[in-house]
Protein backbone atom coordinates (compact mmCIF):
# COMPACT_ATOMS: atom_id res chain seq x y z
CA UNK A 1 0.00 0.00 0.00
CA UNK A 2 1.12 3.34 -0.73
CA UNK A 3 1.52 5.65 2.16
CA UNK A 4 0.75 9.33 2.75
CA UNK A 5 4.29 10.20 2.79
CA UNK A 6 6.15 7.83 0.21
CA UNK A 7 8.72 9.68 -1.97
CA UNK A 8 8.17 12.69 0.65
CA UNK A 9 11.46 13.96 1.46
CA UNK A 10 10.23 17.66 2.58
CA UNK A 11 10.24 16.44 6.62
CA UNK A 12 12.10 19.76 7.20
CA UNK A 13 8.97 21.73 5.38
CA UNK A 14 5.85 20.13 7.36
CA UNK A 15 5.58 16.20 8.95
CA UNK A 16 1.79 14.80 8.93
CA UNK A 17 0.77 14.25 12.47
CA UNK A 18 1.45 11.11 14.31
CA UNK A 19 -1.98 9.18 14.93
CA UNK A 20 -1.01 9.56 18.76
CA UNK A 21 -1.54 13.36 18.32
CA UNK A 22 -4.53 13.49 16.01
CA UNK A 23 -6.01 10.89 18.71
CA UNK A 24 -5.38 13.48 21.71
CA UNK A 25 -6.46 16.50 20.31
CA UNK A 26 -9.85 15.30 18.78
CA UNK A 27 -11.41 15.44 22.57
CA UNK A 28 -10.80 19.03 22.57
CA UNK A 29 -12.36 20.12 19.41
CA UNK A 30 -15.40 18.38 20.48
CA UNK A 31 -16.43 18.08 23.97
CA UNK A 32 -13.54 19.21 25.86
CA UNK A 33 -14.30 22.28 24.13
CA UNK A 34 -13.90 25.07 27.26
CA UNK A 35 -12.14 28.30 27.41
CA UNK A 36 -8.95 27.48 29.67
CA UNK A 37 -9.34 30.94 31.62
CA UNK A 38 -12.90 30.12 32.16
CA UNK A 39 -14.50 29.31 36.05
CA UNK A 40 -16.99 26.54 35.72
CA UNK A 41 -16.34 22.69 34.84
CA UNK A 42 -15.68 23.07 30.92
CA UNK A 43 -13.18 25.62 31.66
CA UNK A 44 -11.09 23.77 34.40
CA UNK A 45 -10.66 20.51 31.72
CA UNK A 46 -9.54 22.93 29.35
CA UNK A 47 -6.66 24.04 31.65
CA UNK A 48 -5.84 21.06 33.36
CA UNK A 49 -5.30 20.38 29.26
CA UNK A 50 -2.97 23.23 29.15
CA UNK A 51 -1.15 22.18 32.48
CA UNK A 52 -0.27 18.46 31.77
CA UNK A 53 1.25 19.86 28.11
CA UNK A 54 3.33 22.32 29.61
CA UNK A 55 4.22 19.99 32.03
CA UNK A 56 5.44 17.56 28.87
CA UNK A 57 7.07 19.92 26.73
CA UNK A 58 8.87 21.65 29.65
CA UNK A 59 10.32 18.45 30.42
CA UNK A 60 11.33 17.40 27.07
CA UNK A 61 13.25 21.02 26.60
CA UNK A 62 14.56 20.89 30.03
CA UNK A 63 12.51 23.78 31.60
CA UNK A 64 10.10 24.17 34.21
CA UNK A 65 6.14 24.03 33.46
CA UNK A 66 6.41 28.12 34.21
CA UNK A 67 8.84 28.82 30.99
CA UNK A 68 6.69 27.46 28.35
CA UNK A 69 4.95 29.97 26.67
CA UNK A 70 2.35 28.71 23.95
CA UNK A 71 2.65 30.29 20.92
CA UNK A 72 1.19 30.18 16.87
CA UNK A 73 4.43 28.56 15.79
CA UNK A 74 7.85 29.03 15.43
CA UNK A 75 7.47 32.36 13.51
CA UNK A 76 5.39 33.82 16.29
CA UNK A 77 8.04 32.11 19.01
CA UNK A 78 11.07 33.62 17.24
CA UNK A 79 9.78 36.93 16.91
CA UNK A 80 8.92 37.02 20.45
CA UNK A 81 12.43 36.35 21.73
CA UNK A 82 13.79 39.17 19.56
CA UNK A 83 11.27 41.63 20.16
CA UNK A 84 10.34 40.72 23.38
CA UNK A 85 14.66 41.09 24.57
CA UNK A 86 15.11 44.44 22.85
CA UNK A 87 13.01 46.05 24.69
CA UNK A 88 13.63 49.43 23.51
CA UNK A 89 15.38 50.80 20.35
CA UNK A 90 18.65 51.44 22.96
CA UNK A 91 19.20 47.68 22.84
CA UNK A 92 20.12 45.92 19.76
CA UNK A 93 20.02 42.24 18.82
CA UNK A 94 22.70 40.11 17.11
CA UNK A 95 22.23 36.71 14.94
CA UNK A 96 23.97 34.43 12.86
CA UNK A 97 24.00 34.64 9.06
CA UNK A 98 21.79 31.43 8.08
CA UNK A 99 18.79 32.24 10.67
CA UNK A 100 15.67 31.43 9.60
CA UNK A 101 13.59 34.84 8.96
CA UNK A 102 11.49 34.35 11.36
CA UNK A 103 14.51 35.38 13.52
CA UNK A 104 17.21 37.11 10.90
CA UNK A 105 14.25 39.36 9.22
CA UNK A 106 13.48 40.72 13.03
CA UNK A 107 17.09 41.58 13.97
CA UNK A 108 17.86 43.45 10.69
CA UNK A 109 15.01 45.08 10.84
CA UNK A 110 15.62 46.21 14.58
CA UNK A 111 19.30 47.43 13.71
CA UNK A 112 21.12 44.60 14.93
CA UNK A 113 24.47 42.87 14.08
CA UNK A 114 24.31 39.35 12.00
CA UNK A 115 27.52 36.77 12.12
CA UNK A 116 29.25 35.44 9.32
CA UNK A 117 29.70 31.77 9.32
CA UNK A 118 32.16 29.34 7.48
CA UNK A 119 31.64 27.36 4.66
CA UNK A 120 30.13 24.58 7.38
CA UNK A 121 27.65 26.84 9.00
CA UNK A 122 29.16 27.21 11.44
CA UNK A 123 29.08 31.04 13.28
CA UNK A 124 32.17 33.11 13.40
CA UNK A 125 33.04 32.69 16.98
CA UNK A 126 35.69 36.37 16.91
CA UNK A 127 33.23 38.37 15.06
CA UNK A 128 30.53 37.26 17.62
CA UNK A 129 33.29 38.00 20.70
CA UNK A 130 33.66 41.47 18.49
CA UNK A 131 30.18 42.21 18.45
CA UNK A 132 28.96 41.47 21.89
CA UNK A 133 28.80 45.22 23.05
CA UNK A 134 26.99 46.62 25.96
CA UNK A 135 23.87 47.38 24.05
CA UNK A 136 23.64 43.72 22.90
CA UNK A 137 20.12 42.62 24.69
CA UNK A 138 19.79 38.98 22.78
CA UNK A 139 22.46 36.60 20.97
CA UNK A 140 20.06 34.39 18.56
CA UNK A 141 22.04 31.26 17.34
CA UNK A 142 19.68 28.62 15.63
CA UNK A 143 20.90 25.09 16.95
CA UNK A 144 20.35 23.16 13.96
CA UNK A 145 19.71 24.86 10.52
CA UNK A 146 16.74 24.23 8.67
CA UNK A 147 18.62 24.19 5.08
CA UNK A 148 21.74 22.22 5.42
CA UNK A 149 21.02 20.94 8.86
CA UNK A 150 24.50 22.40 10.42
CA UNK A 151 24.38 22.39 14.10
CA UNK A 152 25.45 25.37 15.57
CA UNK A 153 28.53 24.93 19.00
CA UNK A 154 25.74 26.39 21.67
CA UNK A 155 27.88 25.35 24.14
CA UNK A 156 31.04 27.43 23.31
CA UNK A 157 28.93 30.21 22.54
CA UNK A 158 27.05 31.00 25.75
CA UNK A 159 30.16 30.72 27.46
CA UNK A 160 31.49 33.19 25.56
CA UNK A 161 27.96 35.32 25.86
CA UNK A 162 28.06 34.91 29.52
CA UNK A 163 31.88 35.91 29.49
CA UNK A 164 31.79 39.22 27.09
CA UNK A 165 28.09 40.12 27.20
CA UNK A 166 27.01 38.95 30.64
CA UNK A 167 23.44 41.11 30.58
CA UNK A 168 22.52 39.27 27.13
CA UNK A 169 20.26 36.50 26.81
CA UNK A 170 20.51 33.59 24.65
CA UNK A 171 17.52 32.85 22.17
CA UNK A 172 17.70 29.48 20.71
CA UNK A 173 15.81 28.41 17.58
CA UNK A 174 15.00 24.90 18.20
CA UNK A 175 12.72 24.11 15.60
CA UNK A 176 14.67 22.10 13.32
CA UNK A 177 16.29 20.48 16.36
CA UNK A 178 13.92 18.57 18.02
CA UNK A 179 13.81 15.69 16.33
CA UNK A 180 17.56 14.85 16.29
CA UNK A 181 18.88 16.50 18.98
CA UNK A 182 18.88 16.86 22.62
CA UNK A 183 17.85 19.81 23.19
CA UNK A 184 17.12 19.66 27.21
CA UNK A 185 21.05 19.47 27.52
CA UNK A 186 22.24 20.84 23.93
CA UNK A 187 20.27 24.35 25.00
CA UNK A 188 20.40 24.04 28.69
CA UNK A 189 22.13 27.84 28.96
CA UNK A 190 20.03 29.32 26.92
CA UNK A 191 17.16 31.43 28.54
CA UNK A 192 14.91 31.14 25.44
CA UNK A 193 14.37 28.72 23.28
CA UNK A 194 11.45 28.43 20.08
CA UNK A 195 10.28 25.07 18.94
CA UNK A 196 7.20 24.30 16.28
CA UNK A 197 4.89 22.07 16.38
CA UNK A 198 4.43 20.49 12.53
CA UNK A 199 7.99 20.04 12.30
CA UNK A 200 7.49 16.97 14.57
CA UNK A 201 4.28 15.16 14.34
CA UNK A 202 1.86 18.00 15.53
CA UNK A 203 -0.36 20.20 13.52
CA UNK A 204 1.07 23.72 12.17
CA UNK A 205 0.25 26.74 13.90
CA UNK A 206 1.03 25.81 17.28
CA UNK A 207 4.31 26.20 18.76
CA UNK A 208 6.22 27.30 22.54
CA UNK A 209 9.18 29.88 23.61
CA UNK A 210 10.80 28.67 26.35
CA UNK A 211 11.33 31.72 28.69
CA UNK A 212 13.74 30.73 31.66
CA UNK A 213 12.59 31.92 35.04
CA UNK A 214 14.05 35.63 35.68
CA UNK A 215 14.17 36.45 31.93
CA UNK A 216 12.17 39.37 30.96
CA UNK A 217 10.05 38.54 27.64
CA UNK A 218 7.65 41.97 26.73
CA UNK A 219 5.10 40.75 25.26
CA UNK A 220 4.11 41.19 21.27
CA UNK A 221 0.09 40.39 21.62
CA UNK A 222 -1.35 42.34 24.41
CA UNK A 223 -4.89 41.60 26.29
CA UNK A 224 -6.28 38.70 28.05
CA UNK A 225 -2.87 38.24 29.66
CA UNK A 226 -2.84 34.85 29.12
CA UNK A 227 0.24 32.63 29.25
CA UNK A 228 1.26 34.89 32.34
CA UNK A 229 1.37 38.09 30.54
CA UNK A 230 3.50 37.07 27.73
CA UNK A 231 1.29 35.92 25.16
CA UNK A 232 -2.18 36.98 25.59
CA UNK A 233 -5.28 35.83 23.06
CA UNK A 234 -7.13 31.77 23.85
CA UNK A 235 -4.75 29.30 24.04
CA UNK A 236 -5.11 26.61 20.80
CA UNK A 237 -5.81 23.94 23.34
CA UNK A 238 -6.04 20.88 21.18
CA UNK A 239 -3.33 22.01 18.70
CA UNK A 240 -1.24 22.39 22.57
CA UNK A 241 -2.30 19.25 23.57
CA UNK A 242 -1.59 17.27 20.33
CA UNK A 243 2.30 19.00 20.41
CA UNK A 244 2.62 17.71 23.57
CA UNK A 245 1.66 14.23 22.63
CA UNK A 246 4.10 14.66 19.42
CA UNK A 247 7.07 16.38 21.56
CA UNK A 248 6.48 12.76 24.00
CA UNK A 249 7.01 10.56 21.42
CA UNK A 250 9.79 12.09 19.46
CA UNK A 251 12.26 12.44 22.48
CA UNK A 252 11.24 8.91 23.66
CA UNK A 253 12.43 7.76 20.07
CA UNK A 254 14.61 10.01 19.96
CA UNK A 255 17.83 7.68 19.83
CA UNK A 256 16.55 5.06 17.59
CA UNK A 257 15.13 7.36 15.32
CA UNK A 258 18.73 9.03 15.05
CA UNK A 259 20.39 6.08 14.12
CA UNK A 260 17.41 4.80 11.82
CA UNK A 261 17.33 7.49 10.01
CA UNK A 262 21.22 8.58 9.67
CA UNK A 263 21.66 5.33 8.10
CA UNK A 264 19.10 5.85 5.54
CA UNK A 265 20.17 9.29 4.97
CA UNK A 266 23.69 8.13 4.90
CA UNK A 267 22.96 5.35 1.96
CA UNK A 268 20.78 7.76 0.08
CA UNK A 269 23.89 10.65 0.28
CA UNK A 270 26.85 7.86 -0.47
CA UNK A 271 25.03 6.28 -3.60
CA UNK A 272 24.68 9.63 -5.48
CA UNK A 273 27.69 11.15 -4.92
CA UNK A 274 29.50 7.52 -5.66
CA UNK A 275 27.14 7.18 -8.81
CA UNK A 276 26.61 10.64 -10.09
CA UNK A 277 29.49 12.59 -10.92
CA UNK A 278 29.20 16.11 -10.09
CA UNK A 279 27.25 15.42 -6.97
CA UNK A 280 28.68 17.16 -3.86
CA UNK A 281 27.61 17.10 -0.06
CA UNK A 282 27.20 20.54 1.02
CA UNK A 283 28.27 20.06 4.36
CA UNK A 284 30.11 17.67 6.36
CA UNK A 285 27.41 14.87 8.19
CA UNK A 286 29.81 15.09 11.33
CA UNK A 287 28.36 18.41 11.41
CA UNK A 288 24.50 18.11 11.06
CA UNK A 289 21.09 16.51 12.02
CA UNK A 290 20.31 13.15 11.06
CA UNK A 291 17.40 14.34 9.32
CA UNK A 292 18.47 16.29 6.27
CA UNK A 293 20.87 15.34 2.92
CA UNK A 294 21.85 18.33 1.14
CA UNK A 295 23.55 18.24 -1.93
CA UNK A 296 24.90 20.28 -4.65
CA UNK A 297 24.45 18.52 -8.64
CA UNK A 298 26.72 20.82 -11.13
CA UNK A 299 24.95 21.36 -14.30
CA UNK A 300 21.37 21.33 -13.32
CA UNK A 301 18.94 23.88 -12.12
CA UNK A 302 17.25 22.73 -8.93
CA UNK A 303 13.73 24.34 -10.08
CA UNK A 304 13.80 22.09 -12.72
CA UNK A 305 15.07 19.08 -11.20
CA UNK A 306 11.95 19.38 -8.60
CA UNK A 307 9.66 19.85 -11.52
CA UNK A 308 10.92 16.29 -12.46
CA UNK A 309 11.02 14.79 -8.92
CA UNK A 310 7.65 15.92 -8.32
CA UNK A 311 6.29 14.43 -11.19
CA UNK A 312 8.03 11.31 -10.33
CA UNK A 313 5.93 11.61 -7.20
CA UNK A 314 9.25 12.86 -5.33
CA UNK A 315 8.56 15.69 -2.74
CA UNK A 316 12.04 17.78 -2.10
CA UNK A 317 13.02 21.43 -1.93
CA UNK A 318 15.46 23.64 -3.19
CA UNK A 319 15.74 26.79 -1.50
CA UNK A 320 15.87 29.79 -3.79
CA UNK A 321 14.36 32.47 -3.27
CA UNK A 322 12.65 34.72 -6.07
CA UNK A 323 13.62 37.88 -5.84
CA UNK A 324 13.25 41.31 -8.19
CA UNK A 325 12.50 38.70 -11.55
CA UNK A 326 15.40 36.60 -10.40
CA UNK A 327 16.45 33.94 -8.76
CA UNK A 328 18.80 34.47 -6.03
CA UNK A 329 20.10 31.58 -3.88
CA UNK A 330 19.34 31.12 -1.09
CA UNK A 331 20.97 33.56 2.30
CA UNK A 332 22.21 30.36 3.62
CA UNK A 333 24.08 29.24 0.76
CA UNK A 334 25.69 32.28 -0.09
CA UNK A 335 26.56 33.41 3.86
CA UNK A 336 28.10 29.57 3.50
CA UNK A 337 29.98 30.71 0.65
CA UNK A 338 28.50 28.83 -2.08
CA UNK A 339 29.10 30.55 -5.50
CA UNK A 340 26.12 31.20 -7.47
CA UNK A 341 26.61 28.90 -10.51
CA UNK A 342 26.92 25.97 -7.45
CA UNK A 343 23.49 27.14 -5.38
CA UNK A 344 21.34 26.92 -8.75
CA UNK A 345 22.25 23.48 -8.67
CA UNK A 346 20.84 22.90 -4.71
CA UNK A 347 18.60 20.36 -3.36
CA UNK A 348 17.62 19.29 0.10
CA UNK A 349 16.18 16.77 0.81
CA UNK A 350 14.96 15.88 4.48
CA UNK A 351 13.73 12.56 6.44
CA UNK A 352 11.83 12.27 9.32
CA UNK A 353 10.03 9.59 11.40
CA UNK A 354 8.14 8.03 8.44
CA UNK A 355 10.75 7.89 5.78
CA UNK A 356 11.81 4.09 4.92
CA UNK A 357 14.08 1.94 2.97
CA UNK A 358 11.22 2.27 -0.08
CA UNK A 359 11.79 6.09 0.00
CA UNK A 360 14.98 6.25 -0.63
CA UNK A 361 15.09 3.37 -2.85
CA UNK A 362 12.53 4.80 -5.04
CA UNK A 363 14.43 7.87 -4.65
CA UNK A 364 17.51 6.74 -6.01
CA UNK A 365 15.36 5.08 -9.14
CA UNK A 366 14.07 8.45 -10.42
CA UNK A 367 17.11 11.07 -9.29
CA UNK A 368 19.76 9.96 -11.42
CA UNK A 369 17.57 9.19 -14.14
CA UNK A 370 16.12 13.43 -13.91
CA UNK A 371 19.67 14.66 -13.45
CA UNK A 372 20.08 13.00 -16.75
CA UNK A 373 17.68 14.11 -18.37
CA UNK A 374 18.68 17.56 -17.82
CA UNK A 375 21.89 17.57 -18.47
CA UNK A 376 20.96 15.86 -21.83
CA UNK A 377 23.03 12.80 -21.75
N1 LIG B 1 12.58 28.39 12.38
C1 LIG B 1 13.03 27.40 11.61
C2 LIG B 1 14.44 26.95 11.74
C3 LIG B 1 12.17 26.78 10.70
O1 LIG B 1 12.62 25.79 9.91
C4 LIG B 1 10.83 27.23 10.60
C5 LIG B 1 9.90 26.65 9.61
O2 LIG B 1 10.27 26.31 8.52
C6 LIG B 1 10.41 28.27 11.45
C7 LIG B 1 11.32 28.82 12.33
C8 LIG B 1 9.01 28.79 11.41
O3 LIG B 1 8.14 27.91 12.05
P1 LIG B 1 6.56 27.95 11.72
O4 LIG B 1 6.38 27.32 10.39
O5 LIG B 1 5.94 27.15 12.84
O6 LIG B 1 6.14 29.38 11.78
Amino acid sequence: MRTATAGYFDWAASTPMRPEAVDAMMPFLTEHFGNPSGAHGAARRAARALDESREIVAQALGAEPGDVVFTAGGTEADNLAIVGSIRSREYRAVCSAIEHHAVLDVVVANGGRVIPVDSSGIIDLEALEAALTPDVAVVSVMLANNEVGTIQPLRRITRLVSKRAPSAVIHTDAVQAVSWVDVADLARHAQLISISAHKFGGPKGVGALVVRRGTRVHPMLLGGGQERERRSGTQNVAGVVAMAAALHITVDEREREVKRVTALRDRLVDTMVATVPGVTETVDRDLKIAGNAHILVAGVENEALLFLLDRAGVCASAASACASGAMDPSHVLAALGVDRAAAFGALRLSLGFGSTDVDVDHLLGVLPGAIAQLRGN
